[in-house]
């Protein structure tokens, strides 16, 4: 398959909201370039000796609405488009569930499975030291993202801490509960998407008690929403990991399932199911699809044989372009990445608040908070889809870009 490229991608939601919105060309214009882009070249002591010099990249996309807000990934394929594109969709992922952020997103082209802990941390710490002057509790506050973890949240923190000589938890979020992070953050995004496939169903007239679901991608995300909708009433009949996908129409246990997977490496083989191709899980007759995996999975082929009421996107950009164009005139609604998964972003906020006041909440009181912000957004995602009668993810663009359109208006244009 040809990889799509993920700015060009971006640009053109952008391009089809301002339509929409009748966008003023400069406005458009600005909207559509990250206010700065940092390059960052990182020399690190290698085990052997050696040194190796690694690239990195911290975008930020856009301030109107508060200081920018986005993820670190290490990834080999990492490249500077779509470091840009990811910080753009910050932008409207902040703004869809009304946090004070702006977007950013950051990556460094390595393998992280082919460092060594040392080394990490090395290029961890390199690169905290480098993007220093950029980030800040009131700038730029990063958060984890494809192969990082609360470890190397911990680091920079750290980092940024001795360099300013005070402790500075607020300046990132994921981290570990002892050095300031928050109860629920490991479980946010999969929380975030049971929330909005309970209100998705109220509104395509689904009861989720006895619903089948099936959830591509087994990792936090999923898992955690497997988990969640289970609990609403759910019955998981699919499921999947990097080395296969299995389904039982009788039902599957998410949390038997996850032991399995943990002792055996894979959910493949679990007693009673039957493994099937990919393709056959995604068309699996169900009533709620998860895409908890990677991009670019539903193509407008599987598009045309999915047969579900609603599709929750837990990945990042799992719909190609053209899929979501089958997809809308069968009726079956998309609730869009840019919320559905945006529960991690909105407890890394609730996080972010507590650091600052030094004040720290409960589980519950953490969770609550996070339902407020995407079950609103949720619902004015869908009022806008309606008034314009198109899909779920055209309207959380157009209720993105026109709130961050409203945040400019407000402030003007300086110097
Ligand atoms: N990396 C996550 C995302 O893409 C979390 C970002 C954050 O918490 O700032 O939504």
């Amino acid at each position: 398959m040809t990889k799509i490229d993920p700015w060009q991608n971006a640009l053109k939601q952008l391009a089809d909201a301002a339509k929409i919105l009748k966008l003023d060309a400069g406005v458009h214009e600005m909207l559509a370039n990250p206010k700065k882009i940092l390059t960052v070249s990182l020399p690190v002591k290698m085990d052997d000796g050696r040194i190796k010099v690694f690239t990195g990249y911290r975008s930020q996309h856009n301030d109107f609405r508060g200081p920018h807000k986005g993820g670190i990934r290490y990834h080999p394929d990492v490249t500077i488009e779509e470091v840009k594109a990811l910080s753009m969709w910050m932008t409207w992922k902040c703004a869809i569930v009304d946090v004070p952020f702006g977007g950013g997103k950051g990556g460094i082209i390595c393998d992280p499975k082919r460092l060594s802990a040392g080394e990490k941390e090395r290029l961890t710490r390199r690169y905290a030291y480098t993007i220093s002057e950029i980030i800040g509790p009131g700038k730029d506050i990063p958060a984890p993202d494809v192969y990082t973890t609360g470890k190397e949240m911990a680091q920079i923190m750290d980092v940024y801490s001795v360099m300013h000589g005070q402790s500075e938890p607020a300046v990132i979020t994921g981290k570990p509960i002892p050095s300031g992070g928050s109860l629920a953050r490991d479980v946010a995004t999969g929380l975030g998407v049971a929330y909005c496939v309970r209100e998705g169903a109220k509104k395509v007239g689904l009861n989720l008690k006895g619903a089948k679901i099936v959830i591509q991608g087994y990792g936090n995300a999923g898992t955690h929403a497997a988990g969640y909708i289970e609990k609403m009433g759910g019955k998981i009949i699919g499921v999947s990991d990097s080395k296969g996908s299995i389904v039982n129409p009788k039902g599957l246990d998410s949390k038997k399932v996850l032991e399995y997977k943990n002792k055996h490496g894979s959910v493949v083989g679990y007693p009673g199911s039957k493994k099937v191709s990919t393709e056959e899980l995604l068309t699996t007759p169900c009533d709620v699809l998860v895409p908890a995996a990677l991009e670019n999975q539903i193509t407008p082929q599987i598009a045309r044989n999915i047969k579900c009421k609603i599709i929750a996107e837990a990945a990042n950009g799992p719909t190609t372009p053209e899929a979501d164009d089958v997809l809308f005139q069968k009726k079956i609604m998309v609730i869009p990445d840019i919320l559905a998964n945006s529960g991690g972003v909105c407890i890394s906020y609730l996080e972010w608040v507590q650091n600052l006041q030094r004040y720290y909440w409960t589980f519950d009181e953490v969770a609550g908070k996070m339902e407020h912000h995407i079950v609103r957004g949720f619902h004015d995602t869908y009022a806008l889809s309606k008034k314009h009668n198109v899909d779920m993810r055209k309207a959380s663009m157009v209720l993105a870009v026109g709130r961050v359109l409203e945040a400019f208006e407000a402030r003007g244009l300086w110097p």
